[in-house]
């Protein structure tokens, strides 16, 4: 009998990517989150589904089906036109699977000739640390696969001790800084950011931080405000930490966030050229169209 036991609620795999993270990554998306972003572009991955049904009927397809108590999905008759997301009054997905740490071995060996490594991202993946843990330790117990990097992609709430747990097989992180003040911060995701600050100070000291991402929203985010003070303290991440600028726009997003200005090219390349005047370096892409 396998000594593996921890399981994921996993949302989607990507096989391939190369925008989590550096190089070609396996990236798997976990259910559920512990924020509720004013601007989330995948708000389907905040809940866990609760089996109330209520995607059933609409499913145009009829690949979805109450068993037991429980929304069972048959992939082969999916058509992937998610009007079950649109009806979810949960935020979820009755697409979810229950995953293995095999399971995603597996799948990493099948691959691995072409990834420089895998990415657990979210949702919050943090919140299903047992399993991070237990699958980033097989894969560098595994002389076929301990090349591959592994790295978590996270809102940065994870307590010290969770980190703790985390850092012996962790060989980086990807860290959302999605306001500078607190006030700011609460508002936009429903969360104080003190948890962020200490788990990129955390990284930092232990070099396992990756990425800083500022989503930047204008007239909503407050970093072109703070300009100085978040210049300041972004100059002192260590030489490893990519900062990436990404621009809002309004793909996925629902609610309230679809009324606010997406950011265009010349909005987000003046950002990057506030902080590069800073002395900072930074990464960003300018929208398309
Ligand atoms: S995406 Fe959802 S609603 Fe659409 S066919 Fe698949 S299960 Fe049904
Ligand atoms: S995915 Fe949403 S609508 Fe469907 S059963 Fe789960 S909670 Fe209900």
């Amino acid at each position: 009998m396998s000594k593996r036991r921890a399981t994921a609620t996993v949302s989607k795999i990507l096989t391939f990517s190369c925008v989590d993270g550096p190089g070609n990554r396996l990236v798997i998306f976990l259910q559920g989150c512990n924020y509720q972003c004013k601007n989330c572009h995948n708000p389907h991955t905040i809940g866990v589904c609760n089996d109330c049904g209520d995607c059933v009927a609409p499913c145009p397809s009829n690949a979805l089906s109450m068993q037991k108590g429980n929304v069972t999905w048959q992939a082969e008759l999916c058509t992937q036109c998610d009007r079950c997301l649109e009806v979810c009054p949960n935020q979820s997905n009755p697409k979810t699977q229950q995953m293995g740490v095999e399971d995603i071995l597996q799948l990493v060996r099948k691959h691995q000739l072409f990834l420089s490594g895998i990415t657990i991202s979210g949702g919050e993946a943090t919140l299903q640390l047992p399993f991070i843990v237990e699958l980033f330790n097989a894969i560098k117990a595994d002389s076929g696969l301990q090349h591959l990097t592994c790295m978590v992609d996270s809102n940065g709430s994870l307590s010290v001790t969770g980190w703790e747990k985390l850092l012996p097989v962790l060989d980086g992180a990807m860290i959302d800084l999605k306001a500078w003040q607190e006030e700011t911060h609460l508002w936009l995701t429903g969360r104080s950011h003190h948890r962020v600050i200490q788990s990129i100070k955390l990284l930092s000291r232990h070099d396992k931080l990756e990425e800083v991402r500022l989503l930047h929203i204008p007239g909503i985010t407050d970093f072109e405000h703070e300009i100085d003070a978040i210049s300041h303290y972004l100059i002192s991440l260590p030489e490893r930490t990519v900062i990436r600028l990404n621009a809002f726009q309004h793909h996925g997003v629902t609610g309230q966030a679809l009324k606010w200005e997406p950011c265009n090219g010349g909005q987000i390349k003046a950002f990057a050229e506030q902080l590069t005047t800073r002395g900072l370096s930074v990464l960003y892409r300018e929208p398309l169209g």
